[in-house]
């Protein structure tokens, strides 16, 4: 802690705990101690931490060929973009690295594909955001920003955004008369800002509006895709599937910085060579080991698990009897309290206490827990959990 301290830059502010190892929902600290991951990362590690397959996958490729760059083809690439695209169900994928990433280049490919194939006059195409949004961290992706710390004192920023309310139809209705939006971008369950599920037929609604103003309906499932939510995509629960897919952080369950956009031929195909790209990219080990990732969220039906494990999680958290506990909510396996402050304490309180008794989680905005352990957690140890944390949070009543 000191090193990081002294050495590293402070852009975060983590809970004190230092981690040396982990196997699927557990992680232990430098002293032995075991914990319940209940962050996953930020949902990057859904099939566990260090899953025999993936890694396995990871060493094998590793050893054989690790990077190509684009430049020239690799035996892998083709192969993973065969199975992802017919896994997802797209005509095609551009694989890229970090989620900001996929998202830079999602909003990329929907300017192009706004002056392309909609016919927006140069440099004035618009791309509608929500408020409470979380994207990543590029100069572009927090113009989109509405939280004043991802924000302040990184100006100027990118033109081209219109920002409107989360789970507001009528607004995006009054957004979408102007011609010149190209794009839609949205999170089907806003994750950062505190799991706030927006209400039933939200993204139905959303895509159907989008349809009739031929605007691109763009979904970053970087934290709710890959089974997540109980299904494999978030969008999935009310049967949409949206023009432009933003993967991310699970994608390698959490070996790998691995992210992908999809889409069909007629969006996809109007970026050109030379016009977009990156090194690491579609490289011969990112490859295998998305490979490897998504066969493990299909083969032990992570899914099916997310589904039911979410319910008995919330049924117990709801029972718990403490005023702190304001509220639960969430989907499957992507789920938050917010915690009502009590005598001084907040919710990193809660998390101190929480992690003494052997379960690591985060808070998010001051007053609410994050709760996404790895969806290969079986009933036992859900139980166990909402144990720890009723204990924790009535060790302050
Ligand atoms: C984490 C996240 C991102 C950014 O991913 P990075 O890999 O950290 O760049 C983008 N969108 C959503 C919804 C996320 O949760």
């Amino acid at each position: 802690m000191d090193l990081e301290d002294r050495y590293g830059a402070h852009n975060y502010h983590p809970l004190p705990v230092v981690l040396a190892k982990a196997e699927g929902v557990f992680m232990w600290d430098t002293e032995g101690k075991r914990y319940y991951d209940f962050l996953s990362a930020y949902s990057a590690v859904n099939q566990g931490h260090c899953h025999p397959k993936i890694v396995n996958a990871l060493i094998d490729q590793v050893k054989t060929l690790e990077l190509t760059s684009r430049a020239f083809y690799n035996n892998v690439l083709g192969v993973y973009e065969r199975f992802v695209t017919s896994y997802f169900g797209y005509d095609k994928i551009l694989p890229m690295n970090s989620g900001a990433e996929g998202d830079e280049t999602a909003l990329k490919l929907c300017r192009k594909w706004g002056y392309k194939v909609k016919g927006i006059p140069e440099n004035q195409a618009k791309i509608i955001c929500c408020e409470g949004n979380f994207h990543g961290r590029t100069i572009s992706i927090i113009t989109m920003s509405t939280d004043p710390s991802a924000r302040d004192g990184f100006g100027p920023f990118t033109p081209g955004f219109v920002t409107i309310p989360y789970n507001d139809v009528k607004a995006l209705e009054k957004a979408l008369e102007d011609p010149n939006v190209a794009g839609f971008l949205v999170e089907p369950i806003q994750g950062e800002a505190g799991v706030f599920v927006p209400d039933e037929g939200y993204l139905k609604k959303a895509y159907d509006l989008c349809k009739s103003k031929n605007v691109l309906f763009i979904a970053d499932e970087v934290q709710t895709g890959i089974a997540r939510t109980g299904k494999l995509l978030a969008c999935d629960w009310e049967g949409v599937r949206p023009d432009i897919l933003i993967l991310g952080k699970a994608l390698s369950g959490g070996l790998y910085p691995i992210s992908a956009v999809l889409a069909d031929d007629p969006i996809m195909l109007t970026i050109l060579p030379g016009e977009h790209g990156s090194t690491f990219g579609g490289s011969p080990l990112a490859a295998r080991i998305a490979i490897a990732a998504l066969e493990v969220i299909r083969d032990e039906k992570l899914a099916d698990n997310a589904l039911a494990m979410g319910k008995i999680f919330r049924e117990g958290m709801t029972k718990i009897d403490s005023p702190m506990i304001e509220l639960v909510r969430g989907k499957g396996l992507l789920n938050a309290a917010i915690i009502r402050p009590k005598n001084g304490k907040t919710a990193w309180d809660v998390c101190l206490k929480m992690r003494d008794n052997g379960l690591l989680a985060k808070p998010t905005h001051d007053h609410i827990i994050r709760f996404a352990p790895p969806l290969v957690i079986t009933e036992d140890q859900i139980r166990e959990s909402v144990d720890i944390i009723a204990r924790s949070i009535k060790s302050f009543d």
